[in-house]
């Protein structure tokens, strides 16, 4: 997570305790202007605890009578206040401060030091704004795969069947997710024909770390080029494109999908180096998705590339049909439903009668 994003959202922080004090004083002028004891049982209380510390400095040997004194009276102006409030049917809480997380009182930190949950939480929503995931983690999960949508046909040149080879996908994934921390060099590179579950996969791995809170960066690779262009050339944005750029090399994972639609250059090649190669040196890692073959990757990308930073990516072939077209089959079903369910309300609103739909088989 870039320190700009981090130092957004100690600000938002800062604001929601102001907010929560302004918001305070105005209950409080409110009660008072209507319950006018109740200023002066607070400004009694205030009094109290600011002479208590003087007389305790002056009279340190009778400390313990002192304040017991003290908070006896305290507690008998507290009982009277609540008195007075509940009489004048104030709700219980209402001259509490409200924070939004009564844990860190707005802080985002513990007494301990530590990142309270909500901080935690922002960083991930802020994560997943970043990552252009966010739509479609829901339907693309580990928990959302279905193997049995993949053939148990074996396929003779792979030995195996599209359901098995997505099985082993899947633990390959997992393993990947779980041993994320782990400085083990361990990248991934999908490879297969269109339409056989790559990009789903990297959508589950994407899923699982940014629910651990780390800061995943999904992109095609024409859209990376063209943050890496913007960067370079353009002066649009400035502080957006530059922190575009420098999370392609900082992000914890990032997830270069369909490598290969981009035209290969001289520019491309470099910039793909770069980042690629600074990521190892830094330990981070990157899982790359193609439509090209290993060989063809070979062809389209300087051989330096090649060599040097393909040969430290794990490389996982997809194999099978094109689900997109299965799963297009099974999709008719809602199609029909969602046919029948459009029309029945346009019918309801124009009195459209006698409509039929036939399925074409
Ligand atoms: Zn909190």
């Amino acid at each position: 997570m870039n320190e700009v994003t981090i130092r957004d959202i100690l600000t938002s922080y800062e604001r929601k305790r102001d907010k929560a004090e302004s918001d305070l004083e105005m209950r409080k002028k409110d009660v008072y202007s209507q319950i006018p004891e109740i200023e002066e049982i607070d400004d009694e209380i205030s009094k109290l605890g600011l002479s208590l510390a003087k007389l305790v400095l002056l009279n340190p040997k009778d400390k313990e009578s002192i304040v017991i004194d003290a908070q006896n009276k305290i507690n008998e102006l507290k009982e009277k206040k609540e008195y007075l409030l509940d009489k004048f049917k104030v709700p219980k809480k209402y001259l509490d401060i409200q924070y939004d997380c009564n844990l860190c009182k707005d802080r985002g930190f513990l007494k301990n030091g530590n990142k309270c949950n909500c901080f935690k939480q922002q960083i991930i929503n802020e994560a997943y704004k970043m990552s252009n995931l966010s739509r479609m983690l829901d339907s693309q999960n580990f928990s959302t795969i279905d193997p049995s949508m993949f053939s148990d046909e074996i396929i003779p040149e792979a030995n195996m069947s599209p359901q098995q080879s997505i099985l082993e996908i899947v633990s390959i994934c997992e393993s990947f997710v779980l041993d994320f921390d782990k400085d083990n060099d361990e990248n991934l590179l999908f490879y297969g024909d269109t339409g056989l579950g790559k990009t789903f996969m990297c959508n589950c791995i994407a899923k699982s770390l940014l629910d651990k809170g780390h800061l995943v960066i999904y992109q095609t690779s024409f859209k990376m080029f063209e943050i890496i262009e913007d960067y370079k050339f353009k002066n649009t944005d400035e502080h957006i494109s530059k922190d575009n750029y420098n999370n392609l090399f900082e992000c914890d994972l990032l997830i270069i999908d369909d490598l290969g639609t981009e035209l290969a250059n001289s520019f491309t090649n470099s910039e793909l180096f770069n980042i690629l190669n600074t990521r190892l040196l830094n330990g981070k890692k990157t899982i790359i998705s193609t439509n090209l073959t290993p060989l063809q990757l070979g062809e389209a990308y300087a051989q330096r590339i090649f060599s040097r930073i393909f040969d430290k990516f794990r490389m996982v072939k997809f194999i099978g049909k094109d689900l997109r077209w299965e799963q297009k089959k099974v999709g008719d079903k809602y199609y029909i439903f969602y046919f029948f369910y459009y029309f029945s309300l346009k019918a309801k609103k124009f009195s459209c009668t006698n409509f039929k739909y036939k399925k074409n088989s």
